[in-house]
């Protein structure tokens, strides 16, 4: 336990990978996630296959890796453990060929838990329902592991049928090398509906409308489209490393006085109360379920709004002014 926090950090010692010794883990799709666990799986010692439908484009990375390879009913059939490593809105497709392979102790196991957490998919109640969410993408949980390291993650247990659901899905993190970093225990609520908020209201959604206004805010003002689109996205990733580094205290410490009191007195202006507002109600949505609701629809209909946003985002001038200038200044990555 790391002190000084909420919640408890569960490390290496805390964990016992024997626990899967006598288990094989089907692996589900060989995408960002599934090349990482299924890789630090088999090289913690653990029996792994990798379920992907006949002629998947991902086969053939799978089977270079040495992971016998069969499609996703007959890896399921032959596991204790299967983990649903496709990508989110296709897992209930997935679920439907797997479902019957599921037997009583066995578990189901996702690295996040929309479908869980909304009832897209109902695993019967004999059933482990675990989770382990690395807090990264694939190639870096594949990396750090391969370095000794690993990244922080999530682990959470819906369903516990055979009474060790928990150490189990502790087992599996360190075999990923997460407690190696840190694991911390969430419920699939807390983790889906944290997760939707944060990329909506900040991360994703936020970060993006806010660029775009301020973008438009400067161009419409008569400034040039190119330090407009310097000052307000090309300088965010400066300003993000350095709250990344140190907090919001390192990053003042770090910018001009200036800009230090210009931030924190005019900041508010924009991310006012109504913004805020703005906020609740993302959250409100997510947690009765509306956006998850929009979302599934969506999708079952061959997604019209979302191609029509997706491609309206791209014609955004931003886009344009951006893509000629990272070209002009390509000298400056890596
Ligand atoms: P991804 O990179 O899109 O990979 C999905 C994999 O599933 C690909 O190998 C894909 O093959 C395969 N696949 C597609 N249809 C399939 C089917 N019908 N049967 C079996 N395999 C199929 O997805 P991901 O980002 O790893 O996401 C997997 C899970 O991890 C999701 O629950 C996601 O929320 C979670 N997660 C992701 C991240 C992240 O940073 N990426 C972080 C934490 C948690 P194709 O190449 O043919 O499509
Ligand atoms: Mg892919």
């Amino acid at each position: 336990m790391t002190e000084n926090l909420n919640a408890t950090v569960y490390r290496d010692d805390d964990a016992d990978v024997s626990t899967l010794e006598d288990t094989t883990v089907a692996v589900l799709g060989f995408g960002s996630q599934g090349h990482a666990h299924a890789q630090n799986l088999a090289d913690s010692g653990v029996d792994v296959i990798v379920g992907l439908p006949e002629g998947n484009p991902d086969r053939p990375a799978a089977e270079d890796a040495g992971l016998p390879v069969e499609t996703p009913a007959d890896a399921a059939a032959a596991a204790d453990v299967v983990s649903v490593l496709v990508p989110d809105t296709i897992q209930p497709a997935v679920y439907d060929e797997i479902a019957e392979e599921l037997d009583a102790g066995d578990t189901i196991q996702f690295a996040h838990g929309f479908n869980i957490h909304y009832g897209q998919i109902e695993p019967p109640e004999d059933v482990n329902v675990t989770m382990v969410a690395p807090k990264s993408p694939g190639h870096l949980v594949r990396r750090t592991y391969e370095n000794g390291e690993g990244v922080p993650g999530l682990v959470a247990v819906e369903q516990d049928a055979t009474g060790d659901a928990f150490d189990r899905a502790l087992a599996y993190a360190k075999a990923i090398g997460c407690t190696r970093a840190g694991v911390i225990e969430t419920t699939f609520a807390e983790e889906t509906e944290t997760d939707l908020f944060g990329e909506q209201a900040v991360l994703c959604g936020g970060v993006t409308a806010m660029m775009k206004a301020g973008y438009d805010t400067l161009v419409e003002a008569g400034y040039s489209e190119e330090m407009a689109y310097f000052e307000v996205m090309n300088e965010m990733k400066l300003i993000v490393d350095l709250i990344y580094e140190g907090g919001l205290s390192g990053m003042w410490d770090s910018v001009s006085d200036t800009a230090e009191y210009g931030g924190l007195t005019r900041g508010e202006y924009v991310i006012d109360e109504e913004a805020k507002a703005g906020m609740e109600q993302i959250l409100e949505e997510v947690q009765d379920g509306t956006f998850a609701r929009e979302w599934i629809t969506e999708n079952q209909t061959n997604r019209p709004s979302y191609k029509q946003l997706h491609d309206a985002e791209a014609d955004h001038d931003i886009e344009r002014v951006g893509a000629d200038l990272r070209e002009l200044f390509s000298w400056a990555e890596e």
